[in-house]
């Protein structure tokens, strides 16, 4: 069962979280396995997503946000778009659009960043808005200070965490077929350094920042850890493996209805109004070619269909609707 395990480095100003996403990750799997039209992911982009899911359970986790966590990443190599959507209550849903095929051995770089022009991008919507509120969404590139490439997705996420919370993170990422996990480790932040959203940290106060020797030791035994050690052994065995000099309290870890779980938020509703936003002309110019609408949701699979009548009604239904407060009653 999926589980997220949440610990703190007792008197230290350092907090952990450990998540291992099993049959979450893999009923991601097998319903992009079932879809006709892109089949399976190829071991690479599987990696890259697996990563990317455990990532933003975790980042979800570790921010009081009621809300949606939205990871993108924005490809300008084969593979165009990752996104992985983690709820507040840690369902969640991932897909990724390849075009074209990618090797075997496929980096990081290879697949979103050919012409270092990836990026990646986190979005928090608030799931109440005052009227006119946006989203907040932070941006980071796929190249490093000296403009090179990066070819660790949690290399990528550590350097967001720092630029747009300010704060210190360590990140051990894995995926294989069966799991998706990472391992995150934070320096509790820092008092008077504020989590202003989006502002930048000069590289002199990235050093100050991470200038504590708590923190630096319990980040250098986090990276310690391997992938092979993340995907096959248990909570438990890591963290007594990892920290057994280290005093820590754990929580009751979060699994089940209460856990991280694969759920979709798309509807017919949705696509209905996905429709209507195409335009009349659009929608009923496919009708004609193919005697249908079909939309396939890219996250869960399922096929909505909506026939020509279904489709005109859609274009009518608003003006036959009953005025807000015109009820019989
Ligand atoms: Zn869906």
């Amino acid at each position: 069962m999926s589980q997220l395990h949440k610990f703190i480095f007792d008197g230290l100003p350092v907090r952990g979280m450990l998540v291992q996403l099993t049959d979450t990750w893999t009923e991601i799997l097998r319903r992009r396995a079932a879809n006709t039209e892109h089949g399976a992911y190829p071991a690479p982009l599987l990696d890259m997503l697996g990563q990317m899911t455990a990532a933003a359970t975790l980042m979800q986790s570790n921010i009081k946000f009621d809300g949606s966590l939205t990871m993108q990443i924005m490809g300008d190599g084969p593979v165009k778009l990752a996104v992985v959507e983690v709820q507040p209550d840690l369902s969640l849903r991932a897909t990724a659009t390849l075009i074209g095929v990618l090797p075997e051995a496929a980096s990081l770089s290879h697949m979103v960043n050919a012409h270092n022009q990836g990026r990646c991008a986190i979005t928090l919507d608030p799931k109440t808005k005052f009227p006119g509120q946006q989203p907040y969404q932070g941006v980071v590139p796929l190249f490093d200070d000296h403009g090179q490439p990066i070819e660790r997705l949690s290399e990528v996420l550590e350097h967001y965490m720092l630029q747009s919370e300010q704060l210190d993170t360590t990140l051990v990422l894995a995926a294989d077929v069966g799991m998706a996990a990472g391992l995150l480790i934070q320096r509790l932040p820092v008092q008077g350094v504020g989590n202003l959203a989006g502002s930048m940290v000069s590289r002199e106060n990235e050093e100050a920042i991470g200038r504590n020797e708590d923190y630096q030791r319990i980040a250098m035994l986090a990276k310690t850890l391997k992938s092979e050690e993340l995907l096959t052994l248990d909570a438990d065995t890591i963290l007594r493996r990892l920290f057994w000099e280290e005093s820590i309290t754990r929580f009751e870890p979060l699994q089940g209805a209460n856990g991280p779980r694969f759920a979709c938020s798309c509807s017919r509703e949705r696509v209905a109004r996905m429709i209507v936003s195409l335009g009349a002309d659009e929608a009923h110019s496919v009708i004609e070619e193919r005697g249908e609408l079909e939309v396939a949701c890219e996250f869960c699979g399922v096929q909505y269909r909506f026939d020509p009548v279904d489709t005109a009604q859609l274009f009518v239904e608003p003006t036959r609707q009953a005025a807000p407060g015109s009820s019989a009653h």
